[in-house]
């Protein structure tokens, strides 16, 4: 046969001759799809006349030397069919989709090539360098590095600058095959020995498949764009140490990053986000505002609430513990210390071995600092026998717990060594499962709204059915409450992603993502069933038949961690709280110091109204005191003088929206008990 089929998106089918490329089909179609095209997609069509044919136009079989685990892009051929370079002759039956910059998947590829545009950079400024491997990421790409020298960030300049000529002179990326024997002794002659051994190891066919960009040669799978000339908004962002293939102790390389995107706009707007998240840093802000530390002198990852971050946090606490009696839990505390046999028991000593504390020797006995609180609340069920007339059993509380982590990837609040978790095990009846988890998702809710985030990614995690010996409960315990988590949140019309095997091993979950004012998601609520705690330590309940059976047990924590939501909170406001949240609420300032007295007798009103307020006393001019409230993100400024104290008013100032002018006394206190008592945001 000559003439091949070609299947379009939209069901057309074209007959081309044998060997036609996405390229030319593109230019059929329009000259503006030809000049748009970045990539193709294909997908083989078994023939009329039996299997279809090996498939050239598909990356060759090796592995992917760039295939990052973060920059898996081209997966093998599945019924979607595979990525290809639009100038490979296509010599089969296929589905074909010419890919632009609105396929989301094109943009990796157009990553993937900026990581050989940025190598080809290198090796035209830096001859001797060795190279290691270059993926797309999620933002842009990396190149890795050997070079004696580091890379300095007038290096970077240059490079980039070499990268913008190299992308102008609009250089063809062009795929070669040749045999293995051959491939080794280029790399070999170049001296190039990481390539040596990326080929030995991942090159499976006897042909090897390469990319040139000029004098760039690199065993590649590809595909790539055409050229170089479609990489236009493109920034060299930093350098960071990286091991070969990441294994400690293998060579340290130099992996530079950079960002890509299709526009400068884009690229604008990401840089301009990546300020944002600087500024919002709640470890600057933690310090610059004086509310948490972490003491190298006490360890890693153990946090310490200095005063304002105290307040934060009892307000924060106090809102969460009237909730939580309001909504029918009961408040218990739990030892943060207790045998190691129950964490057998638990079989946290098995299979969380490694992110617990090691144990502690007490009169011959082990003891194990609690990575969990769920073993406590356990216990306080267990501590008589329950009847169903009890269920459900919701015990909450702010436990606190110590994981270990490894020190490289602590960070801040985020993660740490010793955190409270608001944490709560709900034990119930199968009857009892959807309105449990509907109160679980409103209370979730309520969080948000009143913390003052309003939008949210819910995920549902189901287990990968094809394997259940690797879970703990039956088919049915997992088909009845994974349909009680789909079928809440189908009732209270919260859309949700379902994600298969995703679950734990013990139980599907749901789990809330809140996004903040800078777009970042955040994991945060999770409600989890446990099909595995209940049978292990034998829980149960007589029912209403007069028979012992096993209760149900949901563990679910909103925040996740005080430690780790009062972070989020510092990013999200930028440091600036709510007026309800806020460690000082207002900040008195005399004009000078005739006027201390009114300023005393302005803030001792405020401390009787029972708000957060600090006079600012100093001897400093007042707008070095307006300066510094401000820097501290004080909500209100009230500024006193003369004039206020003769007419019993304060010159008031926001945050953020400033000189609100003077107000009488009573009134400011009014109208700031009604923003508190709202949780105004
Ligand atoms: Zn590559
Ligand atoms: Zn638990």
């Amino acid at each position: 046969m000559d003439t091949i089929h070609i299947t379009m998106p939209d069901g057309a089918v074209r007959e081309v001759p044998l060997g036609t490329t996405a390229a030319e089909i593109a230019q059929q179609i329009s000259p503006r799809l030809a000049k748009e095209a970045l990539v193709a997609r294909v997908a083989p069509i078994q023939g009329p006349f039996g299997a279809a044919a090996s498939a050239s136009t598909g990356g060759a079989p090796e592995k992917s030397p760039d295939a990052a685990p973060e920059a898996r892009m081209n997966s093998a051929a599945n019924g979607e069919g595979f990525l290809v370079d639009l100038r490979a002759p296509i010599d089969q039956d296929v589905r074909l989709s010419i890919l632009t910059p609105k396929d989301p998947e094109a943009i990796q590829v157009l990553r993937h090539s900026a990581a050989h545009l940025l190598a080809a950079a290198v090796l035209e400024l830096f001859p001797n360098v060795k190279l290691g491997i270059g993926p797309p990421i999620d933002t842009g790409f990396f190149y890795d590095f050997v070079r004696a020298e580091p890379f300095t960030p007038e290096d970077l300049e240059r490079i980039e600058k070499k990268m913008r000529e190299l992308a102008a002179q609009d250089i063809p990326n062009e795929r070669k095959m040749m045999p293995k024997p051959e491939a080794l002794e280029l790399y070999r002659k170049w001296d190039q020995g990481f390539k040596c051994e990326l080929v030995e190891e991942r090159a499976i066919e006897p042909m090897v498949s390469f990319y040139t960009t000029g004098k760039f040669i690199d065993f590649c799978r590809g595909p790539h764009i055409p050229s170089t000339g479609r990489i236009r908004a493109f920034k060299l962002m930093s350098v960071a140490g990286a091991y070969w293939k990441g294994q400690e102790g293998n060579p340290q390389m130099q992996r530079i990053y950079g960002a890509c995107f299709y526009t400068q706009q884009e690229l604008d707007e990401y840089l301009h986000r990546l300020e944002e998240a600087k500024r919002r840093d709640h470890r600057r802000l933690g310090q610059e505002l004086d509310l948490f530390s972490v003491q190298e002198e006490a360890g890693p990852g153990l946090i310490f609430w200095h005063p304002k971050g105290g307040l934060v946090r009892k307000v924060m606490e106090d809102w969460l513990r009237d909730e939580l009696l309001r909504r029918g839990y009961d408040l218990v505390y739990t030892p943060h210390i207790m045998r190691l046999e129950l964490w057998k028991t638990s079989g946290h000593a098995n299979f969380y071995r490694e992110n617990m504390f090691g144990p502690v020797e007490v009169e011959k006995d082990d003891y194990q600092l609690k990575p969990m609180n769920c073993p406590g609340h356990i216990l306080i069920y267990k501590s008589r026998l329950r009847s169903y007339r009890e269920l459900p059993v919701r015990l909450a509380e702010l436990g606190t717990v110590y994981r270990y982590e490894r020190s490289g990837v602590l960070h801040g609040l985020l993660r740490v060594r010793g955190f409270t978790q608001d944490d709560a095990h709900i034990f119930c009846m199968p009857e009892q499962i959807e309105s449990e988890i509907e109160a679980c998702i409103d209370f979730a809710f309520a969080v948000m709204k009143t913390f003052g985030f309003n939008q949210y990614v819910v995920e549902l995690s189901d287990w990968d059915a094809k394997h259940p010996q690797n879970y703990a409960g039956s088919a049915e315990d997992w088909a009845r409450s994974t349909g009680a988590l789909e079928s809440t949140l189908t009732r209270m019309s919260i859309p949700f992603k379902r994600m298969e095997g995703e679950a734990a091993f013990y139980g599907p979950k749901i789990d809330v993502k809140l996004i903040d004012a800078i777009g970042r998601p955040w994991q945060l609520t999770t409600v989890q069933f446990d099909f595995n705690l209940p049978g292990r330590f034998g829980l149960e309940y007589v029912g209403e038949d007069g028979n012992r059976h096993q209760p149900l047990m949901v563990h679910r924590a909103l925040w996740g961690s005080v430690e780790r939501f009062f972070g989020i909170l510092i990013e999200h406001y930028a440091g600036a709280f709510p007026v309800w949240l806020a460690p000082v609420q207002a900040e008195v300032l005399p004009l000078s110091e005739k006027f201390a007295e009114y300023a005393k007798k302005v803030t001792a009103a405020l401390k009787d109204a029972g708000f957060r307020a600090h006079l600012d006393d100093r001897n400093e001019k007042l707008q070095a005191k307006i300066r510094d409230a401000q820097m501290l993100k004080i909500p209100y400024m009230l500024i006193v003088g003369g004039k206020e104290a003769e007419a019993g008013t304060v010159s008031v100032r926001q945050q953020s929206k400033g000189d609100l002018g003077p107000r009488p006394l009573a009134e400011f206190l009014s109208d700031l008990r009604q923003l508190v008592d709202s949780r105004a945001i």
